[in-house]
């Protein structure tokens, strides 16, 4: 048996179809009045459109989210919530949008209502990453953690194929480093088994049929899982690696994880065999660094770092940096190992 610790994160999840058709009434529930929208400048439009379901509640709207959550952009919208008298926040969009919103909170203790249209589950999570001089810095506080996500299917019908994919497969690195993860622990093992095989299901389909609801509502749910499971335990060497190179090279999150994924798996397979006959189980694959190669590969993906702009010469720099920065990882980091490891993602050569 298993020792272990497990505390649940607390949440409202609201799940379905239509359910943005709640949000008046999940802002009552809050007792907020004076709701401001925040969304990127591409979903401004669709942001818009959505405010309107919050009557008299929506205060105004925010629309310059940006990746990585730079400071100076909270700064900005932090002067918004003051001369709308905002009580409480609604993030409508991905990660970045979700990052504003938890930037703001964790400054106010604004609530956070989250309306996510992508995959990567940080609407589930304590954690907040912004970045300021160049430097993103991670941090993890209940006043970030959002306490509304209202999931809706029909607003990821329109999430195009590629960034469903790459998308998809970043939430899927969340449940796999949770099945090895140092405080792991039965529940969130179940749901890291479920949010991966709901991916590997799901994703196949929308790439041939993008607008299918089942298939999006698995991939959906899938994502809530997987986020729960980031939220829950530590994460290893593959999210370490994604944080160093994106930090480094400014690489794009979604694409970058799911290139470098099946290589910090086959790294720590080693050390972690059953983690690994439960990940290739619920991929439905025989190998778990070779099944997530595989399964990203057929739905194109772009499998090497190098299309993505990182440098030839980034790999020595990237490999020390990593080796600096302790921190728990199943296998032993090794310098060599590493060196192998980004060079087989820098070229997108299958591992194994
Ligand atoms: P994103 O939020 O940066 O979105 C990428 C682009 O896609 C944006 O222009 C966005 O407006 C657009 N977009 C989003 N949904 C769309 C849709 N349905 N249809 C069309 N376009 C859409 O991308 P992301 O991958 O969701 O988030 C990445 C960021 O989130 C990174 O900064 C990452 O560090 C952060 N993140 C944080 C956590 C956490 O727990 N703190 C977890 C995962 C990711």
């Amino acid at each position: 048996m298993q020792n272990f610790v497990y505390r649940s994160q607390p949440a409202r999840v609201v799940f379905g179809r239509g359910t943005i058709g709640t949000l008046a009434q999940e802002a009552e529930r809050l007792s907020v009045d004076r709701v401001l929208v925040l969304s990127t400048p591409e979903q401004a439009e669709q942001a818009e459109a959505i405010a309107t379901v919050l009557g008299q509640r929506f205060a105004g709207l925010y629309p310059k989210a940006q990746m990585h959550t730079p400071v100076d952009v909270t700064v900005d919208a932090l002067s918004m919530v003051e001369h709308v008298g905002a009580n409480a926040l609604l993030s409508f969009g991905g990660g970045s949008t979700t990052g504003l919103g938890k930037a703001i909170a964790f400054r106010t203790d604004l609530p956070q209502i989250v309306v996510p249209t992508t995959y990567a589950g940080s609407e589930a999570t304590p954690i907040l990453g912004e970045t300021e001089h160049g430097r993103k810095v991670t941090k993890s506080d209940p006043r970030i953690l959002p306490e509304v996500i209202v999931y809706d299917v029909d607003l990821t019908l329109t999430l195009p194929v590629a960034m469903s994919v790459t998308s998809g497969l970043n939430a899927v690195a969340h449940a796999v480093e949770a099945l090895y993860a140092r405080e792991g622990n039965p529940v969130i093992s179940l749901l890291a088994e479920q949010g991966i095989s709901a991916f590997a299901r799901a994703l196949p389909i929308i790439a041939r049929q993008p607008d299918d609801p089942d298939a999006r509502a698995d991939a959906l749910y899938g994502a809530w899982l997987c986020g729960l499971c980031l939220g829950s335990v530590g994460m290893a060497l593959h999210h370490k690696l994604c944080h160093t190179l994106g930090g480094m090279f400014n690489l794009p999150h979604a694409p970058m994880h799911t290139a470098l994924l099946p290589h910090a798996v086959a790294y720590n397979a080693p050390a972690a065999p059953e983690a690994m006959r439960r990940v290739a189980g619920a991929l439905g694959a025989s190998d778990a660094a070779g099944g997530l190669f595989d399964l990203a590969e057929k739905l194109g993906a772009s499998m090497a770092l190098k299309s993505m702009g990182m440098p030839a010469d980034g790999i020595d720099p990237a490999v020390e940096q990593a080796m600096a920065n302790a921190y728990w990882n199943p296998r032993e980091l090794e310098g060599e190992g590493l060196r192998r490891l980004l060079a087989n993602a820098y070229e997108g050569r299958r591992p194994g």
